[in-house]
């Protein structure tokens, strides 16, 4: 058995830490995506406003209309536009989106009528009520449509847009700086000098913090001293709401991290039984809470997306913040070790429609394309023997 702290005991207690911040803001739709609601919003009307046609053709009154007889087309009603009140025996030329005349109920998709000149008939006799989208079967007056808590998606704003309104209350972004640490680190676009390698994790953080609906402040690569540590932490808990740095969290002489956030502040969480991530740690830098991943980009995504993110959402307000698991077969076998592992792998659906996972074959915590290629983490416990057939955890990483 292993004596490192299991993952979720740690990401159980991290959730039992968080302070939510309490700063809000109004903004415009438009300002608005991936941002956490501060407030419930109650529609002021009804989707639709009035029952309308779901196609192009001709309202009707059911109860008048017959087969293959010539009826008058008594109006023509576009979109936008309001009809007259229908008069007996006779059809609306309508089109999808237009307001259902009075007296009408039906309307028959213009496929199946024949018209000739001011006159149409019915080929088919339709349903009563057909291809009419009632009055508020989207959304009635008067209920809520999103609450306090909620993701803005893009499809959220949409929802808000239909009911007309244009500004929402929002809880502030947070501020989360990011430091990459290592004397190896150069940023693409300048040259690396032998030994060096170029800084790849902030591109993943800052992405992954962005699409939180998170607010990035980059400190930068630091350098592999304590003072240089120490000044990048002093200067992010000014700034920030939460400190996240790659590297330096390990056990080695050039690992300062740790030591330096023990020095400012304390150190609650470190190494658990992760795989790829060991020495994550968690701690708090002048009031500030701090993440130390390990520098092995595999490790900074993994760490950050099973362990980090639950946190920060928690943090931002969010109410939904543990990660969605699913569940789908292995394709192959896999002996799990004194770790829970995270295996990168991808979906496809099997010959029986089920869904299989592949696992890409370099699993190593640097090979930065087994992320790129997979489209979800796959759940290995400790010891756990994987079979071609078993059903394993699996969190989606397709949209990151
Ligand atoms: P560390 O956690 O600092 O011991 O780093 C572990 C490994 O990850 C080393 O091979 C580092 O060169 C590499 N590494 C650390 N930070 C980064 C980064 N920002 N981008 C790419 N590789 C990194
Ligand atoms: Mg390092």
């Amino acid at each position: 058995m292993s004596s490192l702290r299991p993952v979720d005991e740690v990401t159980d207690e991290l959730l039992a830490l968080v302070c939510p911040g309490t700063l809000t803001e109004i903004r415009s739709l438009d300002d608005s995506l991936n941002c956490c609601l501060a407030e419930d919003i109650q529609s002021p009307l009804n989707v639709p406003p009035g029952d309308n046609s779901a196609m192009d053709g001709y309202a009707i009154a059911i109860d008048s209309a017959a087969l293959n007889k010539w009826m008058v087309i008594s109006d023509r009603i576009p979109a936008g536009h309001m009809g007259k009140s229908l008069a007996l025996g006779t059809a609306a030329r309508i089109f999808t989106g237009a307001q259902i005349p009075a007296g009408a109920d039906t309307v028959i998709m213009q496929e199946n009528t024949e018209s000739d000149g001011d006159k149409v008939r019915l080929l088919s006799l339709p349903e009563p009520l057909a291809n009419v989208r009632s009055k508020g079967q989207d959304i009635k007056a008067g209920s809520i449509i999103l609450r306090k808590g909620d993701r803005l998606s893009s499809n959220a704003l949409a929802l808000v847009a239909s009911v007309g309104v244009s500004e929402l209350q929002v809880m502030s972004p947070l501020k989360v700086a990011i430091m990459s640490t290592g004397d190896e680190l150069v940023e693409p676009g300048s040259e690396p000098a032998p030994g060096q390698i170029y800084n790849s994790n902030r591109y993943a953080l800052a992405g992954m913090l962005k699409n939180l609906g998170m607010q990035v402040i980059d400190l930068g690569i630091v350098g592999d001293t304590p003072e240089e540590t120490e000044r990048a932490l002093i200067e992010a808990s000014k700034v920030a709401d939460c400190i996240i740095a790659s590297g330096g969290v390990s056990v080695g002489e050039e690992d300062h991290v740790k030591a330096a956030v023990e020095k400012l502040g304390h150190i609650n969480i470190w190494k658990m039984a992760i795989k790829p991530g060991k020495p994550l740690a968690y701690g708090v830098v002048d009031g500030v809470p701090f993440f130390g991943l390990p520098g092995n980009p595999v490790s900074t995504f993994v760490t950050f997306h099973i362990v980090a993110k639950p946190y920060l959402l928690a943090m931002q307000g969010f109410s939904d913040v543990r990660l969605q698991a699913y569940s789908a077969r292995a394709s192959f076998e896999f002996r799990g070790g004194s770790r829970r592992e995270y295996l990168r792998v991808r979906t496809r659906m099997g010959d029986d429609g089920e869904i299989v996972l592949d696992k890409f074959p370099n699993q190593g915590s640097g090979i930065m394309t087994s992320v790129v290629w997979a489209d979800a983490l796959a759940e290995v416990e400790i010891s756990q023997q994987v079979k071609p057939g078993d059903l394993l955890k699996i969190y989606p990483i397709s949209h990151l």
